[in-house]
């Protein structure tokens, strides 16, 4: 099916977050993926990849984020790297790097990955072990980096921030200037899935954030023409929610390693919602028309104050999911907006999850 803008009135979506995977050798303690994990044996197999990659370019897609879990995991995918190349889509691959070495790398690049985004846990290695539950990865991702460069790939740096490395934003900065990454995301954990079960031992504190808001505003001078800098304040300490995803079913959507299509990573945590699959839909045809996109797209769905609010348009009432979390209604305006009857739980959730303390991880466990 060939996606037709003009008789649906909606634009096609910019990316897809291609999830190959849930298996993942790490054990984040900030990991935002659902609870319940994919098993391997429901993962989609290559050849209908294939074809959602094919699928993909038809409706418009320009990117492709191969991601997961661990997507390297996956033994196919040069061949899905090779196949969205082919079908014109840019290659994006969002990894922990501790399965890759050198040779599958330059593979990667043979097969036309143009881009690799490897996340860090901290800048010190012991430190990010104690996060990621995994042993030994801190040298193995600055290999790989070095050899993403090396092999003429485009790197970001994926800082993922909390309360214990929150202290190191300059480090990191550093760490991406001598990696040469073109690029560095400084992440602050959001509270879903996993993540939200260790929200009391992860989230900073308000003078944290305001001294890493500091450092990196001092840093951008220098910085400029050497190293994107993509960063944005916290939700849980901001007056004013993020457009999330660009708005529901406006930019991106996601494939789960099952084949659900979701508008947002996160979405099969708000119950009651059903997701159309690729193996029985079409993509363009569940963008268009499948309920679950059209549940919280534009603003028809939106409540007060949002329904009457100049910004809706702007940042399309925020997060679903963190309305689902905080307020346990996906339907309520983002509680991170000042202006929502609900904003007061924030101030309440930051003074008792906010700190600097060791407070136990809770680990995930899942296999390979
Ligand atoms: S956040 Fe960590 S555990 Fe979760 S998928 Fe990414 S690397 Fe794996
Ligand atoms: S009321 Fe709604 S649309 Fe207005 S700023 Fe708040 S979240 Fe955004």
């Amino acid at each position: 099916m060939t996606f037709c803008g003009a008789t649906t009135g909606i634009e096609p979506p910019l990316a897809l977050l291609a999830e190959l995977t849930h298996r993942c050798p790490l054990r984040c303690a900030y990991c935002s993926n659902p609870l319940a994990l994919d098993p391997a044996s429901r993962e989609l197999d290559t050849a209908v990849w294939r074809r959602v990659l094919d699928e993909a370019a038809d409706l418009g897609i320009i990117q492709v984020h191969f991601s997961g879990g661990e997507p390297t995991a996956r033994k196919d995918l040069e061949a899905l790297v090779a196949h969205a190349t082919g079908a014109g889509l840019y290659a994006n691959l969002i990894t922990s790097a501790v399965l890759l070495d050198r040779a599958r790398l330059e593979r990667l690049r043979d097969a036309g990955l143009q881009h690799v985004q490897i996340g860090f846990q901290d800048t010190v290695p012991a430190k990010a072990e104690i996060i990621s539950g995994f042993p030994g990865g801190q040298p193995k991702k600055l290999e790989v980096a070095r050899a993403v460069t090396d092999a003429g790939m485009a790197l970001t740096v994926n800082a993922i921030v909390q309360r214990h490395n929150i202290d190191r934003v300059d480090d990191f900065i550093d760490m991406a200037l001598e990696l040469k990454a073109g690029r560095i995301e400084i992440a602050n954990v959001q509270y879903y899935g996993w993540a939200l079960k260790n929200r009391a031992a992860l989230m900073p504190t308000h003078e944290q954030l305001i001294r890493m808001d500091e450092r990196v505003r001092a840093r951008l001078p220098e910085l400029t023409g050497r190293l994107v800098v993509d960063y944005v304040v916290p939700d849980y300490y901001a007056k004013r929610p993020k457009a999330c995803m660009g708005g529901w079913g406006r930019k991106f959507l996601n494939v789960t390693p099952s084949g659900s299509v979701l508008p947002c990573h996160a979405a099969e945590t708000i119950p009651g919602m059903t997701f159309d699959r690729v193996t029985e839909r079409p993509l363009a045809d569940i963008w268009a028309n499948s309920a679950a996109f059209q549940r919280y797209r534009g603003t028809d769905w939106m409540p007060q104050p949002c329904r009457s609010c100049d910004q809706r348009e702007i940042d399309w009432g925020g997060c679903r999911c963190q309305a689902l979390a905080l307020t346990g209604s996906a339907d309520n305006t983002d509680p991170v907006c000042e202006l929502s009857e609900h904003h007061g739980l924030l101030a309440g959730i930051t003074a008792t999850d906010g700190g600097t303390a060791e407070v136990p991880l809770t680990y995930r466990s899942f296999s390979l």
